[in-house]
This record gives C-alpha cells, structure tokens and sequence, in this order.
C-alpha cells in the first residue's frame, strides 16, 4: 500500500494549519497545491498512467519474449497455447458464437514464469502488452483502485490502436491483492469498488470490437479470490504453474546459457540434479551469477565450477521457499512411495504420478487418476480405499525409518473426517446411530476400530513390499518423480 503518499497528506495539512494559527494566508498554497493535483491527475501522476513508461518498455519487450524462451512449463504452456487459439481463430469462434475469452488465471509460486507466460501470449497472439500489479491499484480512498483500473484498461486500448493491433493483454501480477473475496478488509469499501470496477470492465470486453482485451491474472493464491472473478466469463480458465522439475529445470538452464560460452566439461544435466526446488528465477540467477564468476577470474568460458559455486551463492543468498534437506528428502520419498504403492493396491491403474515436489502445502504428493464412479456418494468400499492411501504414508515411515513424522498431520485429519463419515452413515459395526445420543467415547472407539483395523492391514502390505517401497523411494529421491505405468511396470515384476 502506498503509505508514503497518505503520511505525505497528512503533513500537509499539518503545515497549512499550523500557518493559519501563526495567521499567514493559506489561500495562495492551496490554489497553487489543488492546481499542480489537476495537472498532474490530467498527466497520469498518481495513477496507473504513471507507469506508462514502463508498459510501453514491457510492450516492446513482450514481441521479443516467445514460448521458446520458456523452459519446461510443458503443460501450462499447452492449457495456455489452447486457450490462445481462440483469440488467433477470432473469425471462426464469432462465427461459431463463441464467446469471447476474458480472462486466464495463472497460478503458482513466485518466479515460475507466470510473467513470461503472459508475454509469450502477448506476442503469440499479435497483442500489445500491457502489466500491472494488483497492489498498484489498492489505495486507501475510495475511488482511486477503481479509477486506475478504468484507466488501465484506457490505456490497453490506446496502446493497441498506437501500435496498429487489434488485441491487447492485460497482466495483473499478485491479483489477490485486488480480488480478495469482498467485504473483507478493513477498507473494504475502496477494495470492493476497485474489484467491481474490474468485473465491470471484464464484462464489457465482450463488446468492445475496436481492440480485443484479454487479462492475464497471476496469484499464488488462487483461493483468495473473490467467486465472482473466478466464474465463468471472467476467469474462466485457470492454469497452474509449478517449481520446474529435473527435466524442466534442464530446460531452463539451457535456454539461460544460450548466450553464453559453455566449456566443454559444463553438464547442466548434473546441475540440473543438484538444483531441487529451484525456481526458473533462481536457475537465471544461477547462471548469471556463474558468468559474473567467470569475467571475475578473466574466464573465457564458463565452466562446471562456476556453475557448482553459484548453486551455493544463490541458495545462500536467497532462503529458497520449500528446500528440505537430504534426510527429509529421504522420509518424503518414502511416504510418498508408500500412498503410491498402496493406492495403485486398493485401486490398479489409479495412479497418474509420484512427485517429491512440493506443491501448496503438500511436500510431495500422489496424482491418483479420478474414481469413475465418483460422485455425489461414496460407497463403504470407497471409503476403505480411501483410508488405506491416507494412512499408507505414516506407515511406510514408521516401518522404513523406525518413526513417524508430522508429515502425516494432514493425511489423519482427512482420515478421522473419513472415519467420522464412515459410523454415521451406518457401516461401522455399531450399524444406524442417533450422532445426538451417541456418547463421545463409543463414538471415538467406533472411528478408531475402523482406522486401527485399516492400518494393520496396511501395515502387512508394506512390510510385505518393503524392498519394493525402497526401490520406489531412491528413485524418487533420485528423479523426483516417477510416472504411474514406471510403477505399475514394477508391481508386476516384484
Ligand atoms: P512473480 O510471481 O514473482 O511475479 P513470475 O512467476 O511472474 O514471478 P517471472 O517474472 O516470469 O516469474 O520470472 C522471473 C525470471 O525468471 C524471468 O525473467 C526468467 O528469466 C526466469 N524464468 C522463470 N521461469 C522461467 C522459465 N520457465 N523459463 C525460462 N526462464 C524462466
């Protein structure tokens, strides 16, 4: 929030009533203050216009930034890639009725690229680029967000036309700034004006046939947002981009030493390995920093040594978000591996992949393929199965390393929510039960029977497969990640 300004405001008032009760004549200040507000409101001073300097750079920059200069990403550049394809198509999606696409949501953590995506789309599909933050609309008096955003969107127009386009993209950076749910903050007026001012332009894209707006929103936090920003006709496709993996992080590595001379024992491959959690931002980084290196020693070439010490700098200068260390490494790999075997066990063919990536608040997760038959109801079956992959990753750690961790907090809470579901819907042994009658004990001793019973029967699947769960875990530990039909071709062998 822009506090400079207000303590700013305040001092002058301060000042002009100080010099009334020392009985000087204000007048000639305040005509002179209220006339230099005009010129510069009329200029752009104050405002998102203010910035036009900088989206007119961004927009020269953005024709230069293409999908090729973005390593790894494969899958949000491809959601992203097909939802472009209607804005290139126009002529054919008006033909259809298509409705116009208004906005696309990226979400991910920092310096993943979410930037570079929006520029790469910009230059895709012919437009001028215009970038915002949402934190540049938010103002402590009512009005202010909503009238830049009325300019920002002004300004696309203007831009496009100046540049002879027809299209123009609008990316709005940290957007849960400005479309936090309404009514929640403590100025909440201005927030909910300014967010409103945004629907209401988002809507009226739809009929703007002189330049052709697209927004391209980023957050980390896409549950922030308000339901209205997100439902259909706003934005209603919503791409995630994660930490690049092994292979991603290759990508980017490679893209970022395009311009520079690689020596011969130079194995981005290896640093590549070394790299785990890296964001794009910190591989650019890495690379640079391996460069700045090599000109101090008078290097002609950058070597794999500049590369290995600019890892340490970089780690070192910037506390990376998620970087756990070997140990922990090794009891994620072998939790993960044991949901992993145990759900491709209660379901075959269920799971998609195995990451020790962490992703939201997950330190690795299972991508298990959607259940078919999953609806509105679950069936006791289902339930089961459900139990046996929670609870798998608890025991997996306790057989392997002798101990649980709390890694596992989040599995038992979905778990007892499950049990909880289980005895109330009549399939413990308890049969029908009244919850207002049910004392807390037989309740809780019902839930733990279920959850105890299901455990053991885990616990002997594990032991039996423990060479198994190793061999999943040190390739996790290893690669990162492990492809369903890798496991499934695994399974069969053992
Ligand atoms: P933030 O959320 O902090 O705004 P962001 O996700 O928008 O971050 P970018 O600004 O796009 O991240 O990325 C920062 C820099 O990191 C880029 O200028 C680029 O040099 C590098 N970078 C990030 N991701 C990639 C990638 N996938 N390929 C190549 N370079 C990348």
């Amino acid at each position: 929030m822009n506090y400079q300004k207000e303590v700013g405001y305040g001092l002058i008032a301060g000042l002009l009533v100080f010099l009334l009760l020392i009985k000087i004549n204000v007048l000639p200040f305040v005509l002179f203050a209220g006339f230099i507000y005009l010129v510069g409101d009329r200029f752009g001073l104050g405002g998102i216009g203010n910035k036009a300097g900088t989206v007119l750079s961004d927009a020269t920059k953005a024709q230069l930034t293409t999908f090729d200069d973005i390593g790894g990403q494969e899958t949000a550049k491809q959601e992203l890639l097909e939802a472009l394809e209607f804005i290139n198509e126009d002529g054919i999606s008006r033909a259809l009725g298509i409705r116009p696409l208004q906005g696309i949501l990226l979400s991910g953590p920092p310096g993943t690229g979410k930037t570079l995506l929006a520029k790469a789309a910009a230059s895709y599909t012919d437009s001028a680029f215009l970038a915002a933050s949402g934190s540049e609309f938010v103002e402590m008096y009512a009005g202010v967000g909503a009238q830049r955003v009325r300019q920002l969107f002004e300004r696309a127009r203007e831009t496009a036309r100046k540049q002879g386009k027809t299209k123009a993209i609008i990316f709005i950076d940290e957007i849960d700034v400005l479309g936090g749910h309404r009514g929640q903050h403590s100025s909440h007026l201005e927030y909910d004006q300014t967010l409103n001012q945004l629907l209401v332009e988002m809507d009226g894209i739809a009929n703007d046939n002189d330049v052709r707006i697209l927004v391209i929103g980023a957050t980390n936090r896409p549950d922030l947002l308000d339901s209205a920003l997100l439902r259909p006709g706003r934005f209603d496709r919503l791409v995630r981009v994660d930490l690049p993996d092994k292979d991603a992080r290759l990508q980017i590595l490679k893209v970022h030493t395009r311009n520079k001379p690689l020596a011969a024992d130079v194995d981005l491959k290896q640093i590549a390995q070394e790299t785990y959690g890296f964001s794009g931002a910190h591989l650019e980084s890495l690379a640079n920093e391996a460069a700045i290196l090599a000109m101090r020693e008078r290097a002609k070439e950058l070597t794999q040594r500049h590369f290995r010490q600019s890892i340490e700098k970089v780690m070192l200068g910037e506390t990376l978000d998620r970087r756990p260390s070997a140990k922990e490494r090794e009891r994620i790999s072998i939790h993960e591996a044991g949901h992993a075997l145990v759900a491709e066990h209660v379901r075959p063919g269920s799971v998609a992949n195995v990451t020790i990536l962490s992703r939201g608040n997950a330190l690795g997760y299972v991508r298990q393929t959607p259940n078919d038959d999953a609806g509105y109801l679950q069936t006791e079956e289902q339930i089961r199965e459900q139990l046996w992959v929670l609870l798998a990753g608890a025991v997996a750690e306790e057989l392997n390393l002798g101990s649980r961790s709390t890694g596992a907090t989040g599995d038992f809470q979905k778990a007892i929510e499950l049990a909880r579901r289980y005895v109330l819907s009549g399939m413990s042994p308890l049969g029908v039960v009244d919850k207002e009658v049910l004392s807390k004990e037989t309740f809780h001793e019902a839930e733990q029977a279920l959850l105890k019973e299901i455990e053991e029967a885990v616990r002997a699947y594990l032991a039996e497969h423990s060479p198994l769960l190793r061999k999943v875990a040190s390739r996790l530990q290893q690669e990162e990640r492990i492809e369903g039909s890798c496991l499934r071709a695994w399974l069969a062998e053992s």
